[in-house]
């Protein structure tokens, strides 16, 4: 070989047999295919560091297949355009997650896909249903009042009448709910959430029977939102410490909401594991735990909101959640900012309603955090 040869092939092109314990990164776009039924590339969504993740969060869903992408809303909208062409009608709830809002909004009229709204009670989206209505799509828990929306009666009612069912389970992680058990027919996450859990990672995923799997991915290898090896491999290692990150984060959660409850300086806590909650009832029926996020509001003559935010030394006020770090937002200046102050009134949103993401941290410096920034 000579040396531009050398450069490229000179030490590599032979398997390496190894027995590591981890799973190696394969790098490659470009894989043999002469002696192999299978053509792995990256966006046919079927490369070996894909698979494995694919793999590991079918176990946690308990589902038959899925595919990765790079970022939740690639799987959203990959999903609700593989269900639905021109003409056909969807529901979905009111308290979607800002972005599927406004996917809906501004790409579903332009491409004569119809829509209702519903509010997240079964009661309203079984009447939201019409004749053409194709798929029904939600999230539970829903953001910021953490809705609980009953998955089993709404998948029983879709699976009589033909209808596919969507769930966006970001909030709850499969760690504290798995809608396929539910007969939900596709979970979706934002993986940039609980499932990578450091606040440093972009990835998305759909995961159901292997048929509507299919379906999906003959649009996904022509949109394109594949996810990249390396940051497969990273949402691996993170998955390896899921259910010990998310049921910390759910531990924390359920002492703070009590603690905030406690508090003369807090008029309101949303949880759904507080028996005060309006969905505890159905909460407790589906969940296997109630979540690390909840909501709260501040008394009128306590601090105000975006000071109280400041304030705190550990509890980051951060756009993300799912983090293993505790963090905060107010859904008025942030996920629910594009609505009228009426349109938020409506939806129960207040402008000093906070959203606190529970992490991983010790709950007594939590509450320490919490009380030295009432204070000052
Ligand atoms: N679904 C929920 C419930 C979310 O909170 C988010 C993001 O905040 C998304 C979907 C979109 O995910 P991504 O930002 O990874 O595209």
């Amino acid at each position: 070989m000579n040396k531009n040869t050398q450069c490229v092939h000179g030490g590599s092109g032979g398997a390496i047999e190894v027995t590591g314990i981890n799973t190696p990164v394969y790098t490659s776009t470009a894989y043999h295919y002469l002696d192999s039924d299978k053509q792995p590339y990256p966006r046919y969504f079927n490369t070996p560091n894909q698979d494995v993740v694919v793999a590991k969060l079918c176990a946690l869903e308990q589902t038959e297949a899925g595919l990765l992408f790079g970022s939740g809303m690639a799987a959203i909208s990959t999903t609700l355009f593989s269900l639905l062409s021109s003409g056909d009608h969807v529901v979905l709830q009111d308290q979607l997650y800002g972005g599927t809002f406004n996917l809906v909004m501004k790409e579903f009229e332009r491409l004569g896909i119809r829509y209702t709204l519903a509010a997240s009670d079964a009661d309203s989206i079984v009447a939201a249903v019409r004749d053409d209505t194709r798929v029904i799509y939600l999230e539970s828990p829903t953001n910021p009042l953490l809705t609980v929306v009953d998955l089993r009666s709404i998948a029983t009612m879709a699976k009589r009448r033909g209808m596919v069912t969507v769930v966006d389970n970001t909030f709850a992680s499969p760690i504290n709910q798995n809608p396929s058990l539910l007969g939900i027919d596709l979970v979706i996450h934002s993986g940039t959430k609980y499932l990578a859990g450091h606040s440093d990672l972009s990835c998305g995923a759909v995961l159901g029977s292997q048929a509507l799997v299919d379906r999906i991915r003959a649009l996904a290898l022509n949109f394109g939102g594949c996810l990249n090896a390396q940051d497969a491999v990273l949402l691996e290692r993170s998955l390896k410490t899921l259910a010990l990150r998310v049921e910390r984060q759910t531990h924390n959660a359920a002492a703070l909401a009590e603690f905030l409850g406690s508090l003369d300086a807090v008029s309101a806590v949303y949880y759904p594991g507080l028996p005060s909650h309006p969905s505890h009832s159905i909460a407790r029926s589906q969940m296997n735990g109630y979540g690390a996020m909840l909501g709260f509001e501040l008394a009128d003559d306590a601090i105000d909101s975006l000071r109280f935010q400041r304030n705190l030394k550990l509890i980051a006020p951060v756009l993300s959640l799912g983090g293993v770090e505790s963090s905060i937002c107010a859904p008025a200046i942030t996920s629910h900012r594009h609505l009228s102050p009426a349109q938020r009134a409506d939806m129960g949103v207040r402008d000093g309603l906070l959203r606190l993401s529970v992490g991983i941290e010790d709950v007594a410096d939590l509450q320490g955090d919490i009380l030295q920034a009432l204070e000052q």
